[in-house]
C-alpha cells in the first residue's frame, strides 16, 4: 500500500502546486488524471523520492519516503515525463548503461538482464539499433525496461502515452497492464482513454487538489441519466454553453453535435437522452458542474472495496 498523508507543496516564488493531496493506492494500476498544470509531475516526483513536500508524508508499505528516500528508491521504478535519450547508443547499449547507474545487475550480468528487458517491453528484435532511429512508442517502452529493472514494488509512469499514436498507445497499454500484475503503478495522464483502458481506480487532481477518487464504472454511473446529445445551429454553442455544461462539440456532416450534462434532466429542447463516458464525467467534474461531497474521498472508496 501507497499512502499520502496531506501532501503540500509550494515551489519557490510561491508557486502551490499541491494543496494537501491525501490518498491510499493499493495494489495494481491507479490513475492520476488532471489536465496541465494540475500538480501531477510534483507528485510523481515526491513519490519518488526526488522532490522534497513542503509538508505531508509518503509511506510505502510502512516506510517514510520522504524521511528515507535511500530505502525506498531502490524498490522503486521511474519513469518521467521527459525521460532524455542518448540517441546516437543501441537500445541495448543505454538500457545497460541506466542499469550501471541504477546498480542493477543480473545473475547473468547486466547484459543478460538488458536482453531479458528487452524482451519484457517487445524491443527483443530492435536491440541493436540506434534510440535515435526509434519511434515514440519504442522510446517509451525502453523507458519501462529501464523502469521495471531491479524488480521494483513501486512503479511510477508521468504522462507516458503522451504524442503516441493509437497503434504505439494500444502497444504500450499492453507493457503497462502486465506490470501492474503483482506491483502498484501510478500512472500520471491528462488523457481519459488511458484511465478507461488500464485503471481499476483513479483520481482525477486539479488545482493541486484531488476532486474524486473513485472507479470508471462509479464515474459513469454518476452522471448516466444526464447526459444528452443534440444538434445546434451554427453560433449557438457558445450561448449554450454558459447556460450548460457542454462536455463535447463535434461536427457531423457540417452540423455542430453537442454534448450536455444536466443534472436536473432538463435537456435543451431536441435533445436526447445520451450513454454517459468517462470523458463526460471527467469534463463535467473538472468544470466545476459536478457537486463535489466531503463523503468523495478516498476514505471512503477504501473502505467499500470499490475496486
Ligand atoms: P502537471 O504535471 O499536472 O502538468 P506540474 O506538477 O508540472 O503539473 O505543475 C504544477 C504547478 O506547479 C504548475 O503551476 C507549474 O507551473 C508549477 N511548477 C512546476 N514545477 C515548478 C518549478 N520547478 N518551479 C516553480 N513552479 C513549478
Ligand atoms: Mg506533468
Amino acid at each position: 500500500m501507497l499512502s499520502l498523508h496531506d501532501l503540500v507543496k509550494v515551489y519557490p516564488g510561491s508557486v502551490t502546486a499541491l494543496q494537501g493531496v491525501t490518498l491510499s493506492i493499493p495494489p495494481g494500476m491507479f490513475g492520476l488524471l488532471g489536465p496541465n498544470g494540475a500538480g501531477k509531475s510534483t507528485l510523481m516526483r515526491i513519490l519518488a523520492g526526488l522532490l522534497e513536500p513542503t509538508s505531508g508524508r509518503v509511506e510505502l508499505d510502512g516506510v517514510d519516503v520522504t524521511e528515507r528516500p535511500e530505502l525506498v528508491r531502490e524498490r522503486l521504478g521511474y519513469l518521467p515525463q521527459d525521460f532524455g535519450f542518448y540517441a546516437h547508443l543501441s537500445g541495448l547499449a543505454m538500457l545497460e548503461h541506466l542499469l550501471a547507474l541504477k546498480g542493477v545487475d543480473g545473475p547473468r550480468g547486466r547484459r543478460a538482464l538488458a536482453r531479458e528487458l528487452l524482451e519484457r517491453v517487445n524491443l527483443g528484435s530492435a536491440a541493436e539499433r540506434k534510440v535515435k532511429g526509434y519511434s515514440g512508442g519504442m522510446r517509451q517502452r525502453l523507458g519501462i525496461a529501464q523502469a521495471i529493472a531491479g524488480d521494483p514494488r513501486l512503479v511510477i509512469v508521468d504522462e507516458p502515452t503522451a504524442g503516441l499514436d493509437p497503434e504505439e498507445r494500444v502497444r504500450f497499454y499492453h507493457v503497462l497492464a502486465e506490470l501492474a500484475q503483482e506491483r502498484i503503478v501510478v500512472l500520471s495522464t491528462h488523457i481519459v482513454e488511458d484511465v478507461a483502458v488500464l485503471c481499476p481506480r483513479f483520481a482525477v487532481i486539479k488545482g493541486g487538489r484531488v476532486l474524486r477518487v473513485t472507479t470508471p464504472t462509479e464515474a459513469r454511473g454518476r452522471i448516466e441519466g444526464a447526459m444528452f446529445e443534440g444538434f445546434v445551429e451554427r453560433g449557438e454553442l457558445e450561448a449554450l454553453s454558459r447556460t450548460q455544461c457542454v462536455t463535447q462539440s463535434m461536427l457531423v456532416e457540417g452540423r455542430t453535435r453537442a454534448r450536455v450534462f444536466d443534472p436536473k434532466g432538463q435537456p435543451p429542447p431536441g435533445f436526447a437522452l445520451a450513454r454517459a463516458t468517462l470523458e463526460d464525467f471527467y469534463l463535467a467534474l473538472v468544470r466545476g458542474a459536478l457537486q463535489v461531497p466531503e463523503a468523495a474521498t478516498d476514505a471512503a472508496l477504501v473502505g467499500s472495496g470499490a475496486r
